[in-house]
């Protein structure tokens, strides 16, 4: 089954999808679902050989888990609505509800409430390698976003902090070797805990400018965090006192209007954003030219705050967006939370809305006239920006392949994954969880090795070692080297395909490039007259005359010195 294709379909964006295609890798069977044919499968397997090797040696047992989950499990952790936007929901024959598993906290910590009484127990991570099912909006970039995807999870229970923290780093260091095995070069960055809660967490990152997450990155490198968590400080603005001043602003209703036409720059703006728990309003301030960031909004709100509506935030300002804003005599009556940015703190000579269509102030001395409740960090970093220790900071893409969590005891008190201590106290177990793409992670390793020709698979997840592509067959002489050849890849045990269709050199060549296998061995009349049989290094494009018996141990010989 064999079935390069010479394009791929139009559909796939980027070069790692168009490649799996066209290698015939996987194939589609809807958005967000491939089937994978024999040699993306054969790929796959090494990728999560190696993931067991290295979770072994971490430590970590394997089980496997069901991907059909009873939702009261999601209800006590609260996450049946936390979760909602990727929970896949589906009802038995009985009118039964359950829900496909998106992931697996839940349910190993179910399972291990039954499974441990006593801190003698303690410590225990579990891994499995499984299929996972997330109802993703915009599933995309073939094995990047799927609908069902395959994941290792981790899950550490510790009797204690420190104990939990020793499992997470050992973890860490676990995913480390996994993605150098696997050729990848990925960053780890502090990341955001989002809706998994807990204190510290961090993500596996492959540069790539196809990656859907933002890292900020420190000259240097010594802080790398990603865009949701980063902080950092925008160049300072110079702003002159002056009092506070009312003046009309007919028709503007934004940042840039209201630069274009009054010659206020951007950075000289308050931005005000309203959020709304459904009861409570909350104003979110920022400089004029800065990003409010979600994640660090939400951290600053607290759960259930989204972005309000226009008629949720007439009805709270009593004006429309464009001419919103914090001047404390404009909000008199209005019971509002407001948080402002840190980059606010002690600026003066700005202008923002006045709650009032059509107007603004000027001259805002921000802390004298504006009713702040509270300063936190709520900006998204921008390239540029000078981190915490003076230096410049970046922003670039890439894919995130892993994540870790430090989740504490949420998880274990919400579900009842309690242990006696050595007193006889009853503790609920300290948590952490740890995921790999391992689909996604495959995909990325194609993304960073290929070239115009196809993929250049790094030897220890390539789905054959070698491709031996034979010439002339008809020739005694050729068919004998040919025995010869695979007798000593066989001998050597050297995993490789054997490319004998009938078809022209130029073809085969084609496909074994495409394929991209580490190394390709060429034989036929031509390669005997020289000496032997050719082989060719994907990556390289080298070539030497070899032998036939000689070229399985010249392949290891080989492949440990790169
Ligand atoms: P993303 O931000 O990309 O949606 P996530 O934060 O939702 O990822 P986790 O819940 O931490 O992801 O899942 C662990 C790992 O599973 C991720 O690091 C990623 O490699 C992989 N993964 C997550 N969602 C998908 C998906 N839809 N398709 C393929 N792999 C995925
Ligand atoms: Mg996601």
């Amino acid at each position: 089954m064999l079935n390069t294709l010479r394009e791929a379909p139009a559909e796939a964006e980027i070069a790692s999808h168009r490649l799996m295609l066209r290698a015939g890798l996987i194939r589609k069977l809807g958005a967000g679902l491939y089937s994978f044919l024999p040699l993306g499968l054969r790929a796959l397997r090494k990728v999560e050989k190696i993931i067991r090797e290295e979770m072994d040696r971490a430590g970590a047992l394997e089980v496997l888990m069901p991907g059909l989950q009873p939702p009261e499990l999601w209800e006590k952790s609260g996450r049946i609505t936390a979760a909602a936007d990727v929970l896949f929901h589906v009802k038995d024959h009985q009118e039964r509800r359950w829900v496909l598993g998106p992931t697996h906290e839940e349910v190993v910590t179910d399972l291990m409430a039954g499974e441990v009484q006593s801190y003698r127990q303690l410590p225990r991570t579990l891994y499995q390698i499984q299929t996972k099912y997330r109802d993703e909006i915009r599933p995309r970039f073939g094995l990047m976003r799927a609908k069902e995807f395959l994941m290792k999870d981790a899950y550490s229970f510790d009797a204690d902090e420190t104990g939990a923290k020793k499992s997470y780093e050992t973890m860490v260091g676990a995913y480390r070797k996994i993605f150098e095995r696997t050729g990848l070069k990925a960053l780890q960055v502090e990341a955001d805990t989002g809706v998994m809660g807990g204190a510290s967490s961090h993500e596996f990152n492959v540069p790539a400018e196809i990656g859907e997450g933002e890292v900020v990155t420190e000259e240097g490198g010594s802080y790398v965090a990603t865009i949701e968590k980063a902080e950092g400080k925008p160049a300072a603005r110079k702003g002159v006192a002056g009092s506070l001043e009312k003046f009309p602003t007919p028709g503007i209703r934004t940042i840039e209007d209201l630069a274009k036409k009054h010659g206020v720059a951007a950075q000289d703006q308050v931005k005000t954003l309203v959020f709304t728990n459904g009861k409570e309003t909350a104003l979110i301030l920022v400089r004029g030219d800065d990003e409010a960031q979600e994640s660090k909004v939400a951290r600053a709100l607290g759960a259930g705050y989204r972005t309000a509506a226009d008629a949720e935030i007439k009805e709270a300002m009593g004006a429309s967006p464009g001419s919103l804003g914090a001047v404390a005599s404009t909000l008199g009556g209005k019971k509002v939370t407001v948080v402002a940015d840190l980059v606010l703190k002690g600026q003066t000579g700005m202008a923002t809305g006045a709650n009032e269509n059509g107007f603004h102030f000027k001259g805002v001395e921000v802390e004298r006239d504006l009713k702040i409740d509270r300063w936190a960090d709520v900006r998204t970093v921008r390239e540029g920006d000078q981190s915490a220790s003076g230096k410049k900071l970046k922003v670039s893409r890439g894919i995130e392949v892993g994540h870790a969590f430090l989740l504490g005891t949420k998880y274990s008190v919400a579900l009842g994954a309690k242990f006696l201590d050595p007193h006889g106290k009853e503790q609920p177990a300290v948590m952490g969880c740890y995921g790999i793409g391992v689909t996604r992670t495959l995909q990325a390793v194609i993304e960073v090795h290929h070239d115009k020709d196809g993929i250049q698979w790094p030897a220890a997840v390539a789905p054959y070692t070698v491709m031996v592509v034979t010439l002339d067959l008809a020739d005694a002489a050729v068919k004998k080297a040919a025995d010869d050849v695979m007798a000593s890849l066989e001998k050597a045990g050297v995993d490789y395909l054997w490319d004998d269709r009938d078809e022209r050199p130029g073809v085969k060549f084609k496909d074994a490039d495409l394929l991209g296998f580490p190394w390709r061995i060429t034989l036929g009349a031509k390669s005997l007259a020289a000496g032997g049989v050719e082989i060719k290094c994907r990556r390289t494009g080298a070539v030497e005359v070899v032998p036939p018996g000689q070229a399985g141990g010249w392949v290891v010989n080989r492949a440990e010195k790169n």
